[in-house]
């Protein structure tokens, strides 16, 4: 295992813990040496560990700037592991950072984002898949998301990992054996399963990135492009799609500029929807402005709806053919037929085939009613399964494309080893070698092999005070 580099002997750092703005409680975090010896100076007595005390915080001249509970955790027993000391005051802007001030002046220094974090990765309090899942816990768009990121956190994604990892040593250290006594390669390696074991690895490695792929889903979420010429029932749609619980904001033409994008959740998946009502010829620069976010949009989109009025029969407009047109050749599109009521249809999902750039391939049509709901469970399927979501997302760890990546390069290698073992004659050392990559792989997960600069990029996302 490589030490990432320690920081600079620890020295002490400081920051605002809660939100800015007005609140009942506002929180200032401190960790570092100096700890032990800034709580006289700050609360004027010594403080029992890990117990809640009301205290006055007290400036340099001993006045009093506000009163609260202290709370100071001896290393190592803290987030960081280092002596933290917790102030819990008002939550109002100036008077933290008049205590902020106080702490900065007895010997702290204003904290890095995610510095806090960082150093609980570094002094072994989490490892980096935890450390991630922090941040992405208070990042969650929503409760399936958060559910999943507090999996991650609480260890159990990186268990997993661990398993994997250990069942791959063992198999390295068979194999490392065998290399010591190479006339007797094949028999060794045959005696020791190694083929069923490099199997079941493969196996397990394939379940946690099936995993993890929706786990990546519930973290970045789709984006959906939505089609239709006006009053065919986009919005009625969109609201429909959010449920009870989510007011989405009905975009008039003309006065909605950046209003474009919605946001809404499907199975605990966060959708941003973006309405190509926006997309209009116009001389305002603002409204120009929102086109080109907009355009933005459809260019990282996953699917597109467009949507159709049952009632007025199959057919597209010219209007919708043009900005379909004008959509990426690979986007997906499912037809949504709304408005079954009027046109006295049933909800359905149908296949249908169509060319495209000369291909032929099957297009969903969905038939619903956006005003009565009939047919929104089935537009809703055809969404995750467009998106190869789950409907059940329980279970699920709030993976990061990077650990995406790692789980593939590692299934990459085991499946060169697999290969290695068809050879009639089997040269053991690129397999030894395969194995050891795909475990570097995994070991890069959890932070056992990590840069600085990949540490810098992870945690500088982070808010300063976590
Ligand atoms: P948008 O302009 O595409 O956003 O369309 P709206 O959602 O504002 O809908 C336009 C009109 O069609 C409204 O009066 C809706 O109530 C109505 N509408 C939308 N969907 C349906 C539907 O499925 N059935 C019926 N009968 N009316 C609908």
């Amino acid at each position: 295992m490589t030490e990432p580099s320690a920081p600079p002997a620890a020295d002490t750092i400081a920051a605002i813990a809660t939100p800015s703005g007005r609140g009942a409680v506002g929180v200032i975090r401190v960790s570092g040496s100096n700890v032990p010896a800034m709580i006289e100076r700050i609360v004027g007595r010594t403080l029992a560990p890990r117990s809640a005390t009301l205290a006055t915080f007290l400036g340099p001249h001993g006045e009093a700037l506000d009163q609260g509970l202290a709370l100071y955790f001896p290393a190592p027993h803290s987030y960081t592991g280092e002596a933290v000391l917790e102030l819990h005051g008002h939550g109002g802007a100036a008077v933290l950072q008049l205590v902020l001030a106080r702490c900065i002046e007895v010997g702290a220094r204003l904290a890095r984002p995610g510095e806090f974090t960082l150093r609980a990765f570094l002094n072994g309090k989490l490892d980096l898949a935890q450390a991630e899942s922090v941040a992405d816990l208070i990042d969650a768009a929503t409760a399936t998301a958060a559910r999943a990121a507090a999996r991650s956190l609480s260890g159990a994604f990186s268990r997993e990992v661990r398993a994997l990892t250990e069942a791959l040593i063992e198999l390295r250290m068979f194999t490392e054996a065998t290399l010591d006594f190479p006339d007797e390669d094949l028999d060794f390696l045959r005696a020791a399963d190694a083929r069923g074991k490099l199997e079941a690895i493969r196996t397990r490695v394939s379940g946690v990135l099936a995993r993890a792929k929706q786990g990546a889903l519930l973290r970045e979420g789709l984006t959906i492009v939505l089609v239709g010429r006006p009053n065919v029932g986009k919005s009625s749609l969109l609201n429909q799609l959010a449920g009870d619980a989510v007011a989405i904001v009905t975009p008039i033409a003309g006065t909605t500029r950046d209003a474009v994008q919605s946001q809404v959740e499907v199975s605990g998946i966060p959708l941003t929807i973006v309405d190509t009502a926006g997309l209009r010829p116009s001389d305002d620069p603002i409204e120009t402005l929102g086109m080109a976010r907009t355009r933005a949009a459809i260019e990282r989109a996953d699917l597109a709806l467009v949507l159709i009025d049952a009632a007025a029969g199959d057919a597209l407009t010219e209007a919708d053919e043009t900005i379909l047109a004008e959509l990426p050749a690979a986007l997906r599109r499912i037809i949504v037929h709304n408005k079954i009521d009027l046109a006295g249809l049933t909800a359905k999902v149908e296949g249908r085939a169509a060319t495209k750039e000369g291909r032929s391939a099957v297009v969903r049509h969905v038939f619903l009613s956006a005003k009565n709901g009939d047919g929104i469970d089935l537009l809703r399927r055809e969404i995750l399964d467009v998106a190869g979501a789950h409907e059940d997302m329980e279970g699920t760890y709030l993976a990061r494309e990077r650990h995406l990546l790692a789980l593939r390069d590692a299934s990459t290698h085991l499946a060169a080893a697999a290969q290695h073992l068809d050879d009639v004659k089997p040269p053991l050392e690129f397999f030894a070698e395969e194995l050891r990559l795909a475990q570097n792989a995994l070991a890069a997960i959890v932070g056992e092999f990590s840069s600085d600069d990949l540490l810098g990029a992870i945690f500088s996302r982070f808010c300063i005070g976590k």
